[in-house]
């Protein structure tokens, strides 16, 4: 019977020990797998599945390690819904691992199990029997439309055709409207709408996030203007990457931008997660804090899927957090999903911040949320994002209901 580990052809190994990732690559190598690739760190990794998302075939995936760990590395495997499978295999202890074990089903992933140091050849290899994973062929097969590149991006900004989805937040105790959240649609001629998890990470490696978040920042604060005529306040909500916390410039521009509107400064938040604050920690200390100063209203997004403490939280001034909606999903069914909710609102409470719970889907989610004691929700229960125009009329039916 053949190996199922030789049904394997390509293998990514994210580890910053080089002992480790010699014994692993010889053990894929005497499977008779094609290519290995070897990083040393979430960072590494992020750049190689950039490139080779859909090659790999499995990944065997550390905890510690330096730049960015295994645990904000499974926060972006599910931030861009990847579906490869992986083992974790670290050496941490026991409760670490099962939290971290915990913590890739909250998100999702196709997480196969979780080995221990040091490198044990005939437990991968059960492991790797146990799951069957498919040869690679059979996944292979789909018929795929041309991947869109980093030129196709830049002409689509400069053609208008990046623009803001807007998706409601209501206050969950009176149901009214408190504000929406700004999400990039890429109007394609051809594939129609393109969701932002293909081109922000796009946007990001290539240079282009500048210019996307201020197309986006553009767009809202033009829309944010109509809003201004609703009989109550509408807050816009912007999503900032890294990029824009090195930029100590950005201020004083995003300010001057809504003065030229005439708009409230304290009708726009800028949403941010804290793996982007901890690439620019310093300049992100100074961004965060002006923008704070200068009215601007600041959120703590995805909050429970990086290393959120109450030290980092009371580090900058946020007026909002965000739970993630992972946990929101899942927290009907899982005890530590429900745990995360909990916790995230008694914290964001202590903190004197706006709890917003996104994700949610069903009444059930409403309910449980609602009970918790979050302030605000979010989610496809309420409404999906959707055009400017849509959302206006949104607004007039919620308003005259
Ligand atoms: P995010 O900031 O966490 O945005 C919320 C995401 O959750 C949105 O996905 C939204 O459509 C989705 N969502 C909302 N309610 C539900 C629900 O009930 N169920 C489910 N399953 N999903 C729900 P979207 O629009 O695909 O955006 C994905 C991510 O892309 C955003 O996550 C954000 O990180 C990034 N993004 C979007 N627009 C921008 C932008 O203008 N700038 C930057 N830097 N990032 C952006
Ligand atoms: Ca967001
Ligand atoms: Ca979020």
């Amino acid at each position: 019977m053949a190996d199922t580990a030789t049904a394997i052809q390509n293998v990514l190994v994210v580890d910053d020990d080089p002992v480790l990732c010699l014994l692993a690559e010889s053990y894929f190598e005497s499977r008779g797998v094609q290519s290995i690739w070897m990083a040393q760190d979430g960072k590494q990794a992020i750049d190689v599945l950039f490139d080779r998302a859909r090659e790999i075939d499995f990944m065997l995936i550390d905890l510690n390690m330096p730049e960015l760990d295994g645990i904000q590395f499974l926060r972006y495997l599910k931030k861009c819904d990847y579906t490869g499978p992986f083992a974790i295999l670290s050496g941490e202890s026991g409760a670490v691992v099962k939290s971290a074990q915990s913590l890739a089903r909250a998100h999702n992933l196709n997480l196969l199990g979780a080995l221990s140091k040091p490198f044990d050849s005939n437990a991968l290899t059960q492991l790797l029997d146990k799951s069957k994973i498919a040869p690679r062929e059979a996944v292979a097969a789909k018929d795929e439309p041309a991947p869109v590149t980093p030129s196709d991006l830049e002409a689509a900004l400069s053609a208008g055709h990046i623009l803001p989805h807007y998706q409601p937040k209501l206050d969950v105790n009176t149901g009214n409207v408190t504000g929406a959240e700004a999400l990039a649609r890429w109007i394609h001629a051809e594939r129609g709408v393109i969701p932002p998890d293909i081109f922000i990470p796009m946007a990001e490696r290539y240079g282009l996030i500048g210019t996307l978040t201020d197309v986006m920042f553009q767009r809202a604060v033009v829309e944010a203007a109509h809003w201004h005529r609703a009989p109550w306040t509408i807050k816009c909500a912007i999503n900032l990457s890294a990029h824009v916390l090195a930029n100590l410039d950005f201020p004083d521009l995003a300010a001057e931008r809504v003065n030229a509107a005439g708009l409230d400064r304290g009708n726009f938040i800028f949403e941010i997660t804290e793996s982007q604050i901890l690439q620019h920690r310093a300049s992100a200390a100074e961004v965060l804090t002006r923008l704070r100063l200068l009215g601007f209203e600041i959120s703590i997004d995805d909050f429970g899927t990086g290393y959120s403490n109450i030290e980092n939280l009371s580090e900058f001034p946020f007026t909002e957090l965000k739970i993630d909606r992972s946990f929101v999903r899942d927290a009907i069914n899982d005890p530590f999903a429900r745990t995360c909710v909990e916790t995230s609102v008694q914290l964001g409470k202590q903190l004197d911040l706006r709890v917003v719970a996104e994700g949610v889907e069903t009444a059930e989610d409403w309910d449980f949320v609602a009970a918790a004691g979050v302030d605000e929700v979010q989610g496809y229960y309420i409404a999906k994002p959707m055009p400017a125009d849509a959302f206006r009329q949104w607004c007039l039916k919620q308003m005259c209901q």
